[in-house]
């Protein structure tokens, strides 16, 4: 009877050892999924429960010296299906083929797909979805953003650049004062329960979303337009591959037209000109094409000053004395400068002239000649 009592005791603590053992796992495990996987789980828990729709940012707009807005911003929709709100499928189907012209099973492959929200399209027209919304089809959703539009389609693209798919500045200004147009985008959450149903109760939490800075730039459309049909005539009569016109405030060097002709569309940058042969082209090779047709020239480019420089020479001319504006010069068409023979424009020579004469017909021989007196200042000087 001693003996088995003790026995008992012995079992019992032997019991007790393992179960505080087993407990002591149990509990430092649980420690260690509470406390130290916390954020883990509670983000894998956040996912399965919240379903998150973005609301875009409108894009601040760009607009010219005189306040004309030259972009702007166009409502467009964005479709959505979230699988389990679907109660017939078909005729989701059904509608969506028809409004937003898709294939049958593109639109059935998203709407049976297993996923918490699957976008059908988006860019499309507000028109076409305010219809798909009239038509109340639960578990379809239609969600507005914005999509940049230019009013002015080609006028100073090479200046303005565009937007991609995600309204993000491509080219231009877009890009470039990326940071104040583009804003902040909200949120729509929706609280679900497992299995991905919307919680009524819970409702909706909305991040509303913040609208970017408005650009207002010192260019001049009407000059702009001006500047423009002067570059595309001026390309047409001498045949040019392209031709540049920047117009300049002189009091303060504000731009109030920068050209580049031939401009693209800047509501359909990706298309190339009619007349090139996309056929058989590589995609690279057709990026480089796009990127030539991007290319702001004005900016991109060198050129020698040529001419134009012949206004700081004539200005140091008259100011160092060594020229005034009765002289008298005659232009035989060409000038030896060491060993070099200088050409004028005008190769049978612009005859006798005056500096004012010669300034006006931009003799290239007087101002060489005027240059070399320059210079000679300058020797004195040094
Ligand atoms: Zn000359």
């Amino acid at each position: 009877m001693v003996k088995n009592k003790t026995y008992n005791r012995k079992k019992i603590v032997t019991i007790f050892f393992a179960c505080l053992v087993i407990f002591t796992i149990l509990a430092g495990r649980l420690v260690y999924l509470m406390i130290f996987q916390s954020d883990h789980y509670t983000e894998k828990a956040k996912e399965l429960h919240e379903r998150e729709r973005s609301i875009k940012a409108a894009r601040g707009r760009i607009l010219d010296v005189n306040g004309t807005v030259i972009a702007d911003n166009k409502t467009v929709c964005t479709i959505s299906v979230i699988h389990n709100q679907i109660k017939d499928p078909d005729r989701i189907v059904e509608v969506l083929c028809k409004e937003l012209d898709l294939s049958e099973d593109y639109v059935r492959r998203r709407v049976e797909k297993y996923s918490s929200i699957e976008r059908i399209k988006s860019n499309v027209e507000k028109e076409i979805g305010d219809a798909i919304r009239a038509y109340n089809l639960e578990g379809v959703k239609v969600d507005e953003d914005y999509k940049r539009y230019y009013p002015y389609d080609s006028l100073a693209s090479k200046v303005l650049g565009f937007t991609g798919g995600d309204n993000q500045g491509i080219i231009g200004l877009e890009v470039k004062y990326e940071e104040y147009l583009k804003g902040e985008d909200g949120m729509i959450l929706t609280i679900t329960d497992a299995k991905g149903v919307e919680l009524d109760a819970a409702g909706e939490e909305r991040v509303e979303p913040i609208a970017g800075n408005d650009l207002y730039l010192s260019l001049d459309m009407n000059i702009q337009s001006y500047a423009t049909q002067l570059a595309k005539q001026v390309m047409e009569t001498k045949q040019a591959d392209r031709v540049s016109i920047i117009v300049m405030n002189p009091q303060n060097g504000e731009l109030m037209a920068m050209v580049d002709v031939p401009e693209f569309d800047l509501n359909q940058p990706y298309t190339l000109p009619e007349e090139t042969d996309t056929a058989g082209l590589t995609e690279e090779k057709k990026q480089e094409l796009l990127n030539g047709m991007w290319r702001n020239g004005c900016i991109s480019d060198t050129y020698e000053p040529g001419s134009t420089f012949k206004i700081v020479t004539a200005a140091a001319g008259l100011e160092g004395g060594v020229v005034t504006t009765e002289d008298q010069f005659s232009c035989p068409g060409f000038i030896m400068v060491e060993d070099r023979r200088i050409r004028c424009h005008k190769i049978a020579g612009h005859g006798a002239e005056d500096f004012v004469q010669a300034t006006m017909n931009s003799c290239n021989l007087v101002f060489t000649e005027l240059q070399n007196r320059n210079d000679i200042i300058r020797c004195r000087l040094y």
